[in-house]
This record gives C-alpha cells, sequence and structure tokens, in this order.
C-alpha cells in the first residue's frame, strides 16, 4: 500500500548531461520511498529555457529507467507551473507578506557595489518594504517581506539542526519584473501541490532550503522535512565532474556496466550499512535509511566501481549474463543477431568469462578470438610456442579433431586427447597448451584451453591447428 506519509520527489534541471554522481541524489529519494512504501516523484525544473535540453531530459529519463528507479506519477514539469506559481505571489502580496519592489538594475548594482566596499554582505535594504506600491504598470518585482526578528531552523535528518538568524537572510525575489518565478518560489510552490513529505538534496543546497523555508512558512505550507547530503568528490578531493572521468549513466552502460552494480556503488557513497559491499535492489529497499547516511563528503573511485561491476556480474546467473552480453553485444554492433542465436553458446561464453572480467565490455575482449578468423600470431610468441617438438603433437590434436568432426566432445574428452598425445610425444601440458592456444586465439591469454575449444567448435578448432602447422613451418631457425 502506497503511504502518503512519504511522497519524494528528484528534481534535475536538465541544463548539462548529468554525470554517474548525480543520480545519487535520485536514488537516495529512490530507496526512502520504496523502503517506506511511499511515492517516488519525478519534476523536470525546466524553466531555464536558455539552458534547459531536451537531450538532457532524455538521458536523465533513459538513466533512471534503466537504473530501474521507476517513478510514480506523470512527471511534473515546472515550466507548465509558471501561472500557478503567479497565484501563490499574488496571495502573498494581497496579504501582505510581500511587495512590490521597483528599484532599478541600476540601483541594486550601485547598493551592492557600496555594500562590498564597505565589506557587508551584500542584501537588499529594504527600500520598497514599508512602500505599498500598487500595480500601476511600473515595471516591479515580487519581493518576501522576510521577518526581521527570531531565526530560521531546520532539523536535517543527516546534517543535524541548522539554524540561521532572520536577520541574515535576505528579502528575497519570488517574481521577477518580467513575470518568471524565482527558482526557489517555484519549487516551494510545486513540492506543495505534488504533497512532498522529504525533500532530499545536495548540500550545495543548503542556502537555497533556508530560504525556501521562509517561503514556505510565508505561505502557510506545511514544512517538509528537509535532508542534504553530503558533496561527491574527484580523487583530488575536488567537486565531482566530467574533469574526473566521471561519465553519464548511459555511458557506463556501454562500457558494459551492470545497472544493479551502479546503484550498488552509488548507494555506498553516503550510505552504510555496517562493512557491507556489496548489495542488491531488494536489501537497498530494504535497508536504506536517513539516519545511516554520512556526514562527509564521499570520494568517487571508479575502481571500486569497477570491482563492484565485476562481483554483480559473478552474482547474476548464466543464463542472465548470458542475455545481459547478448544486448550489449547487440546494442554496441560488436555481434550480429546471427552470431547470438545459439542460447547454449552464449551461456557458454558466459560461463567461461564470468570469474575474470569485470565489465561486459571485457567478456567480449575475451572471446573475440572467436570472431577472428584470421590473424598474425606475434612474433616472438610463436617462435617461442611452435617449436617443431611441439607441433607434431598439435598435429596429432589436429588428426584427433577430425577424426571426430561434427561430434560434440566433452571437456573429459578433449583432456583425455591431450594425455595421450603428451604421453606419446613427451611434452609437458605447458608447452603443450601454449601452443594450442595461440594456435586457436592468436593470442597466448585466453579462458581456459577446452573452453576454447568448446566455443570454437571442432571444425574451427581444426581448421586453425592446420593452418598453425603451415605457419611453423614458415618459421626460420638457426
Ligand atoms: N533542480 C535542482 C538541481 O538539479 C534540484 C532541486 C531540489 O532538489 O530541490 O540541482
Amino acid at each position: 500500500m502506497a503511504s502518503d506519509s512519504f511522497r519524494v520527489r528528484f528534481a534535475p534541471s536538465p541544463t548539462g548531461n548529468p554525470h554517474v554522481g548525480n543520480f545519487r541524489t535520485a536514488l537516495y529519494n529512490y530507496l526512502l520511498a520504496r523502503h517506506n512504501g511511499g511515492q517516488f516523484l519525478l519534476r523536470i525544473e525546466d524553466t531555464d529555457k536558455e539552458r534547459s535540453k531536451k537531450e538532457y531530459e532524455t538521458a536523465i529519463l533513459d538513466s533512471l529507467r534503466w537504473m530501474g528507479m521507476e517513478w510514480d506519477e506523470e512527471p511534473v514539469y515546472q515550466s507548465q507551473r509558471i501561472e500557478r506559481h503567479k497565484e501563490e505571489a499574488l496571495r502573498l502580496l494581497d496579504a501582505g507578506l510581500a511587495y512590490r519592489c521597483r528599484c532599478t538594475p541600476e540601483r541594486l548594482d550601485a547598493l551592492r557595489q557600496e555594500q562590498q566596499d564597505a565589506g557587508k554582505t551584500a542584501m537588499y535594504d529594504g527600500c520598497c518594504r514599508d512602500a505599498g506600491h500598487a500595480d500601476d504598470g511600473t515595471p516591479y518585482c515580487v519581493r518576501l517581506k522576510t521577518p526581521q526578528d527570531g531565526c530560521t531552523k531546520i532539523n536535517d535528518p543527516i546534517r543535524g539542526d541548522v539554524e540561521i538568524s532572520n536577520r541574515e537572510i535576505d528579502d528575497i525575489i519570488l517574481v521577477r519584473s518580467d513575470g518568471t518565478p524565482i527558482y526557489n518560489f517555484a519549487v516551494v510552490v510545486d513540492d506543495h501541490d505534488m504533497k512532498i513529505t522529504h525533500v532530499i538534496r545536495g548540500d550545495d543546497h543548503l542556502n537555497n532550503t533556508i530560504k525556501q523555508v521562509q517561503i514556505y512558512q510565508s505561505l502557510g505550507y506545511d514544512l517538509p522535512i528537509f535532508a542534504h547530503l553530503p558533496q561527491i568528490l574527484g580523487q583530488d578531493k575536488a567537486r565531482l565532474s566530467k574533469r574526473h572521468g566521471a561519465t553519464g549513466v548511459m555511458e557506463y552502460r556501454e562500457q558494459g556496466y551492470l545497472p544493479e552494480a551502479i546503484m550498488n556503488y552509488l548507494a555506498r557513497l553516503g550510505w552504510g550499512h555496517g562493512d557491507q559491499e556489496l548489495f542488491s535492489k531488494q536489501e537497498l529497499v530494504e535497508l536504506f535509511s536517513l539516519d545511516a547516511c554520512n556526514k562527509s563528503a564521499a570520494v568517487f573511485d571508479p575502481q571500486k566501481l569497477e570491482w563492484i561491476n565485476g562481483e554483480h556480474i559473478k552474482l547474476l546467473p548464466v543464463e542472465e549474463l548470458g542475455r545481459r552480453f547478448v544486448e550489449f553485444a547487440l546494442a554496441k554492433g560488436i555481434l550480429t543477431r546471427d552470431q547470438c542465436q545459439d542460447v547454449e553458446f552464449v551461456n557458454q561464453i558466459a560461463s567461461c568469462t564470468r570469474e575474470r572480467v569485470r565489465t561486459l565490455d571485457e567478456i567480449y575482449e575475451k572471446i573475440a578470438f572467436v570472431y577472428q578468423d584470421e590473424y598474425v600470431y606475434p612474433e616472438k610468441e610463436s617462435r617461442k610456442a611452435f617449436k617443431p617438438e611441439v607441433m607434431t603433437a598439435v598435429a596429432d590434436l589436429s588428426s584427433f579433431t577430425a577424426d571426430h568432426s561434427g561430434e560434440t566432445l566433452s571437456h573429459e574428452d578433449w583432456e583425455n586427447a591431450f594425455k595421450e598425445i603428451m604421453e606419446k610425444r613427451d611434452i609437458k601440458m605447458r608447452l603443450f597448451a601454449q601452443a594450442v592456444r595461440l594456435a586457436l586465439t592468436g593470442s597466448n591469454v585466453s579462458p581456459p584451453i577446452f573452453d576454447v575449444i568448446g566455443l570454437l567448435g571442432n571444425e574451427k578448432v581444426a581448421q586453425r591447428l592446420n593452418d598453425a602447422i603451415e605457419f611453423a613451418k614458415t618459421i626460420e631457425r638457426d
């Protein structure tokens, strides 16, 4: 049952390509809602016409969907609510809780300059506060009559109490002289109309929250709970940005990251449950609480994210990993639909790589040899591996393969064949496997040799062994 006592929202501004760290706020809001059986709502804060772009909005929605942070109700677009914002501004004017300010930009600039020169904080001097200006066609902006006594308090479940004297709070502009509402005002009206109970945002918004509390109180709205998350820093301790290689969520997808790994990593970036590092989405929903959020900044560590991704790859059942890999490989165009048809083959890929990779991309790297029919043997390695005495054993293996063409042999069959040949030719596994590996994959690193054989199938194995035998004859030796 959805509870109305937990209505939380993610309110991104589509003014830039969001990087992975930006979604931590979304996640904490999401987890808080789901943990409490509440609603997770989405509001697109697109009032900045110049900077808001459809492509950024798409990136935000796609990222949320891909990460599995499904939202409730239709997304709200702030830009479509301007009339409602103005209506509430008028209500404040009528009640004498806000006023029309006719100060020109020139006057305000001069005032600011004067205050700065005197070493004071720049603040409106209240020139129009009690002037009682009517709406007679003279341009004006709407300002809040901020109380001058007392103080404003926020009980933040993460930071603790924050208190500021009202004397330090400006008479905030609510509506500009061109009739457009100011961000902090629009946010309050929207959060109230959306019946938001908890506002979780980055602590760079703390100053906004203080102004918003004033606005809430003047409008006579009940305050939601405000919680501020500490910043995410790059490894150089500067605020996380693209400069640190923090790319968008969808770019991580293209690099072969799993959504559950990104979710797990972001959850741990500022929240914890003992020493536990790996969490499923279900566990996060069960365990998340604002009380367990950290007060201090978190450092984004791409290597740890990579490690967590590798662990989540291992946790996926083979068939599921196979499906994810196919989806990934098709999207990237590294495999064709035809190449992915054989589910058993795909599962074989997943099961022989899952313990050794950190991303889906690395799975492809490990098995790319299957799809490459021609390669140049590296000179030094082939001189070392393709020694004449070893190649006689390789030839035996090629005959064995030809004798069994069309059959599917088990690991054990291959192992026995290897043993027999090694005994007969009196060579060690290490040398034999090295030559076979190089012959079959063109490289001396690959998945275990019997997996390589299984992935290629008898026909390709025979073909590649013969190619290597022919090639070995061309190696000049002293
Ligand atoms: N739109 C703001 C941002 O993207 C968030 C506002 C909020 O959480 O209230 O930073």
